[in-house]
């Protein structure tokens, strides 16, 4: 019997059917007791070009996720770990909100909670663990968030990294991240 492969959890992100109604923050928030003026993911609108040649692109962001997270490694405690399939997660008892993971990571992925530890999103582990979807997945009224194991070639996240063209975001980081961004056409 071939012995099962760790998971690899990624998200992919489809910005051509985003229409930007911010669901998916909305469910994050209530999903995660996300206190008032702080966010886990959270919407980035952005135009490139001069009129009538604009490109418009809405991304529903959050932690990356990353294969090699600098967050985790700036942690003096050892509260951010990388935990299931790859996420990178904080064990709120342990951390002493020094902010030393938040000046590490390059994509202004955490905030410090008001209880004191520092927080991001989580990939919903505790409901994946469930075999849900995250919220925000599960919400998005146009389907153009996808959830799973990269490490299964037969997962729509697979397939879809596959069959489009992508990208994450800075890359020049080295951080790998787990969270893609779909763009236009066919690879
Ligand atoms: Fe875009 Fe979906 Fe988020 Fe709405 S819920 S903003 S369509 S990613
Ligand atoms: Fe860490 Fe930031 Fe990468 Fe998330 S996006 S794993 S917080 S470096
Ligand atoms: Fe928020 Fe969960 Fe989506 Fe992360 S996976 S952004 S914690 S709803």
């Amino acid at each position: 019997m071939s012995k099962k492969t760790e998971p690899r959890y990624a998200m992919v992100v489809d910005t051509k059917l985003c229409v930007a109604c911010k669901a998916c923050v909305l469910a994050c928030k209530s999903e995660n007791d996300v206190p008032d003026g702080f966010c886990r993911d959270w919407l980035v609108e952005e135009t490139r070009g001069v009129f009538p040649d604009l490109r418009a692109e809405n991304r529903s962001e959050r932690c990356n996720h990353c294969a090699h997270p600098p967050c985790v490694h700036a942690c003096p405690t050892g509260a951010s770990h990388v935990n299931e399939g790859g996420t990178v997660l904080v064990t709120h008892h342990k951390c002493t909100g020094c902010k030393a993971c938040i000046g590490a990571c390059p994509y202004d992925s955490r905030f410090v909670h008001p209880d004191g530890y520092v927080d991001k999103c989580t990939f919903c582990l505790h409901r994946v663990q469930r075999g849900k979807e995250p919220a925000c997945v599960e919400v998005c009224p146009t389907f153009c968030l996808h959830f799973g194991d990269l490490n299964d070639p037969d997962s729509e996240v697979s397939k879809l990294l596959r069959t489009r063209k992508h990208k994450v975001l800075h890359p020049e980081t080295g951080c790998e991240p787990n969270v893609y961004f779909l763009e236009g056409g066919p690879r």
